[in-house]
């Protein structure tokens, strides 16, 4: 595949009016059936001017011939000639971001850059103390995959990155490291002070859930002396988090197998004894109903599924699960206690998550809302792209004692 440079004038590719109004706003893509007109020479990953009927120049973007999305804004000053320093200032400026955010040195795991919500399209960069983990999202941008390699390792190297891996798209996991040493299977990273395991190799994600960092500090501050359930665990962040706040035990429920080895390990590294607490390997619809007939409550529950609407066909179906899902929860909260429900999936907005913890819902009068929190700082996004605001955490507290 042909590098694309900085050196040709790119080509022109016109849009809907409509289209070019919403990335005028700042959003970051083109649908293909807004695309008006496009040469057909046009190659994966070509950069392109876009224009409109009357507008001369929207931005520079990527074109993808067979994405839905078919094309990808990467700047919107026609000044600059647009190229891989384009994309690699992007990228410098998302980095010099992070270093202001992480100056104090209590965490060493944190998005470097968050592709669109950095205004560079497809580029996700996490770290992981040295090692910086890459995902390529899109096709358009794998093409410049080995130029952006190297302007990641210049941009990295000198903040202390001594290795980068890239994330393979596929559905299993797989990492290979591009430059510098060769990653480790799992590093031990830390989170405002708290240190965790993270599984690089077959970890979720790039390796762990970096974007509920401050709702596990949130955590961490509403646990004391509270019983809490953690459901839908996975590597145990919450649990961990609730246990340094003064837990007096934690439950975490997940059906994965394995998923409780990394938790057990990072109670471990912070002088916490997990054989102290309880760590179920089950499905959360069932244990909550068994637990329910049991009469167990708790203090403080924390529900984080998996996303329950994959596309916007789902949602409507997503957000009975939802419902069901929180439902069963209050079930198990006891007089007093806090109820944290999160959700990822980015086709169900805040509002409509925040239906299905209503007093329809969860009972007349039982609950009110302490907060509600979206993605944290390090994953940030343009006002105009809702699509990057998945998640979603809200606190609820229970009224009744
Ligand atoms: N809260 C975690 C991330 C959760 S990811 C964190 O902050 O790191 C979702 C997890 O839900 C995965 O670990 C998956 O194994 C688990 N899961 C999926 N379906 C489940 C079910 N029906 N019951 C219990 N766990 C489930």
């Amino acid at each position: 595949m042909r590098a694309p440079r900085n050196a040709k004038a790119p080509a022109s590719v016109e849009i809907d009016p409509r289209a070019a109004r919403a990335i005028l706003r700042g959003h970051p893509w083109v649908w293909r059936d807004a695309v008006r007109k496009a040469p057909s020479s046009l190659g994966l990953g070509e950069p392109v001017v876009v224009r409109a009927r009357d507008i001369p120049f929207v931005g520079y973007a990527l074109w993808d011939p067979a994405s839905p999305i078919a094309l990808r804004i990467y700047a919107r000053t026609p000044q600059e000639p647009f190229g891989i320093d384009t994309i690699a200032h992007g990228i410098e400026r998302a980095a010099a971001l992070r270093d202001e955010l992480f100056e104090d040195g209590t965490t060493s795991a944190y998005r470097v850059c968050n592709g669109e919500g950095d205004r560079v399209p497809g580029v996700v960069i996490d770290r992981y103390e040295t090692a910086a983990i890459v995902r390529l999202d899109g096709e358009a941008i794998g093409a410049w995959k080995e130029p952006l390699i190297e302007a990641i390792w210049r941009i990295l190297r000198p903040r202390g990155i001594d290795g980068v891996g890239l994330r393979g798209t596929g559905r299993t996991p797989s990492v290979e490291t591009v430059a510098g040493r060769p990653l480790p299977p799992t590093i031990e990273v830390v989170e405002h002070g708290m240190r965790m395991r993270v599984d690089l190799a077959h970890g979720q994600k790039t390796g762990a859930f970096l974007d509920q960092r401050e709702n596990r500090r949130r955590v961490r501050e509403l646990s004391r002396g509270r019983r809490v359930l953690n459901l839908f665990s996975y590597a145990g962040g919450f649990s961990c988090a609730a246990a340094l706040g003064g837990a007096t035990h934690v439950t975490s429920v997940d059906l994965a197998q394995g998923a409780h080895a990394a938790a057990q390990k990072s109670f471990e590294l912070n002088g916490l004894r997990a054989a102290d607490h309880a760590f179920v390997t089950a499905d959360a619809f069932a244990w909550l109903e068994q637990a329910a007939r049991r009469g167990q409550v708790f203090d403080l529950v924390i529900s984080d599924p998996p996303s329950f609407a994959p596309n916007e066909k789902s949602a409507g179906r997503a957000l009975g699960a939802y419902r069901k899902l929180h439902q069963a929860c209050a079930a198990v909260t006891a007089p007093g206690g806090i109820l944290c429900a999160a959700s990822c999936s980015s086709h169900v907005d805040m509002e409509s998550f925040l239906e299905t913890l209503d007093d329809d819902a969860l009972g007349a009068e039982r609950f009110v809302m302490c907060g509600a929190w979206g993605p944290p700082e390090d994953h940030p996004t343009p006002a105009a792209w809702a699509e990057g605001r998945y998640l979603k955490f809200v606190a609820l507290r229970d009224r009744s004692r």
